[in-house]
């Protein structure tokens, strides 16, 4: 696979890339990730918000819902299918899909699964999913027709697997589920590599930062500055951040309310940046 030069807009950190000429092969052990969306719930703009984040020209203010794609050697894997996922599949131009995994069931987490159908008849199978049993229930009532016993033709296609506190084994990969909190709703965020991915959290039990020892790359969402119910602030994320202490960490699932991301991102450490739909990571070693 060839990476195409260019997509990644310039930033002062060199851990991304232009990417050119980077040729993936049997022993690239480097994951990847492509921030597919990382705004919150509603996305940034807002409909019908005047604020000056929501009137921004700046692209970097503009976020869909909150995904993360993951490549492996072996896979692609997205996480979260919200209500943006066919556009985040067509700006991403993804051709293959191995697995998605779900953090957890609210809407903007798993909207977007009807559009699963175009990868089933391109690949002729079912997709993989995984998500924890309760998860599973909200994916089967929302998409009751996917698993009602007649099926209307061409309905999308979907497989569910269950996730517990385990590894994941995922066709030569393995996936660390990281238990953490959306205020009292308990969901997942995920561990792969030296990668780990945590969105709508608001606190993290010791155990699960046990699991995030030796993460070199951390994304870790914040919604705003200011204290909120369910998710992280920004303060909140960067005392998390410098606990772990990656090499690098990606803010994410962010809304309006942060300020815009030019500013707000002069304001951050250095190994912090707030992430912006399409940033290309190479995570490597
Ligand atoms: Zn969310
Ligand atoms: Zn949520």
């Amino acid at each position: 696979m060839q990476i195409a030069a260019g997509e990644a807009k310039v930033i002062t950190d060199i851990v991304l890339l232009s990417f050119s000429g980077y040729v993936c092969n049997s022993i690239y052990e480097t994951v990847k990730i492509t921030f597919l969306g990382t705004g919150t719930s509603q996305g940034v703009p807002v409909i019908a918000c005047e604020c000056a984040v929501c009137q921004s020209a700046d692209p970097m203010d503009k976020r869909l819902r909150a995904s993360l794609m993951v490549e492996t050697a072996s896979n692609t894997i997205v996480i979260d299918a919200g209500p943006d996922f066919r556009q985040q599949m067509l700006n991403a131009k993804v051709k293959k899909l191995d697995a998605i995994l779900l953090t957890h069931e609210h809407k903007d987490h798993i909207a977007g699964m009807d559009d699963l159908r175009a990868f089933n008849y391109k690949s002729q199978a079912a997709i993989d999913i995984y998500a924890e049993e309760r998860v599973q229930g909200a994916v089967r009532k929302e998409y009751a027709y996917v698993f009602s016993e007649n099926h209307y033709p061409g309905v999308p296609r979907m497989e569910l697997h269950n996730i517990d506190n385990y590894k994941l084994e995922l066709k030569g990969d393995t996936v660390t589920p990281l238990r953490v909190f959306h205020y009292r709703l308990p969901i997942f965020g995920f561990r792969i590599g030296d990668m780990a991915y945590i969105t709508d959290a608001n606190y993290i039990p010791e155990e699960t930062k046990e699991q995030l020892i030796g993460v070199k790359y951390l994304v870790i969402n914040a919604l705003r500055k200011e204290k909120h119910i369910s998710h992280y602030s920004l303060g909140e994320a960067l005392g998390l951040i410098r606990e772990v202490s990656p090499r690098k960490a990606y803010i994410t699932h962010i809304g309006h309310q942060m300020g815009k991301h030019a500013e707000v991102n002069r304001e951050l450490p250095v190994n912090v940046t707030l992430a912006w739909d399409g940033l290309e990571v190479a995570c490597e070693e």
